[in-house]
């Protein structure tokens, strides 16, 4: 589903974390645009998330295991019908264990919880809120509301992260909660990530399940963060320059090979993605744009 128009500037959470993570990484992503392939972990994200959502969105006594095995199915051809997916050139015994690896995320979303108990507010649900001459917006994956009120949650198909290591991604449900203060008059109490990685009985439930309380200091933080990180966007627009940042996560950088903290040009970026997504296109026997 698209976001809707605004007249603002607009700034997703992830942007924000993209940008806070590395400004490089963003100039590489947002302003030049430079596309890429996707990542079979990416895809079995958004397979896991398709699954829920198709499940989730049935009214409470209809989630069964034969209902989760038929929406496992319906997301399945989806896919198969999906560029990301057919992008990963998956055939095979490759091909089997995406799938598999897919289950076993699921599988672990049923042992620590069970659907018929999910308390659904909405799910894909699009949130903005004006920050001044900005807003952000994005879609909150999960809105659920337990004995204490509002919850703002997101599945994570990576093995647990300790809390103390999962601050990023409360980081970024918080904007959602700021969000839903403005949007739906109620903030929520706290944001919770499920992490469905990793191997059966590897990890208990409390290590699965992590949340951090929303409180008056943590959304105080995401905005003035928001407000910070677009100045900041705008001043290295302007200027032309986005620094870089060196760290252990360069590795898994989808644009090291163009960065300049490693020796790259990134004039040669956007051209030579456009022309390696196109070649994968073709092997995928998906339409190349002129
Ligand atoms: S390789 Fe590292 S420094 Fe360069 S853009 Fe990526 S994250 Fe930033």
């Amino acid at each position: 589903m698209p976001a809707p128009k605004s007249k603002l500037p607009r700034l997703s959470p992830s942007r924000i974390n993209t940008f806070l993570g590395c400004a490089m990484k963003y100039r590489f992503q947002y302003v030049e645009a430079v596309p890429g392939l996707p990542s079979e972990a990416m895809v079995r994200g958004s397979f896991v998330h398709r699954v829920l959502e198709l499940l989730l969105t049935r009214e409470r006594d209809e989630r069964t295991i034969d209902a989760s095995r038929e929406d496992f199915e319906t997301a399945k051809q989806e896919f198969l019908n999906r560029d990301d997916f057919r992008l990963l050139l998956l055939s095979g015994d490759d091909e089997s264990a995406f799938w598999e690896s897919s289950r076993e995320c699921l599988r672990a979303y049923y042992r620590i919880e069970r659907p018929t108990e999910a308390n659904i507010v909405e799910l894909e649900k699009w949130v903005t809120t004006p920050l001044g001459e900005f807003e952000i917006g994005g879609f909150i994956d999960r809105l659920e509301r337990d004995a204490h009120g509002l919850v703002v949650s997101d599945y994570k198909t990576s093995r647990p992260k300790p809390v103390h290591y999962s601050t990023d991604n409360f980081r970024q449900l918080t904007y959602y909660a700021l969000m839903c203060e403005t949007q739906l008059n109620e903030t929520p109490h706290s944001v919770r990530v499920y992490y469905l990685g990793g191997g059966k009985d590897e990890f208990p439930r409390d290590q699965r399940v992590v949340s951090q309380a929303v409180t008056p200091t943590t959304l105080n933080e995401v905005r003035d963060t928001a407000r910070r990180v677009f100045g900041n966007i705008s001043t290295a627009e302007s200027s032309g320059e986005f620094s870089t940042n060196v760290t252990k996560l360069c590795e898994w950088c989808d644009y090291k090979e163009w960065c300049p903290a490693h020796g790259g040009d990134l004039t040669r970026a956007r051209e030579e993605g456009t022309a390696r997504v196109g070649i994968r296109r073709r092997e995928a026997g998906l339409p190349v744009a002129p």
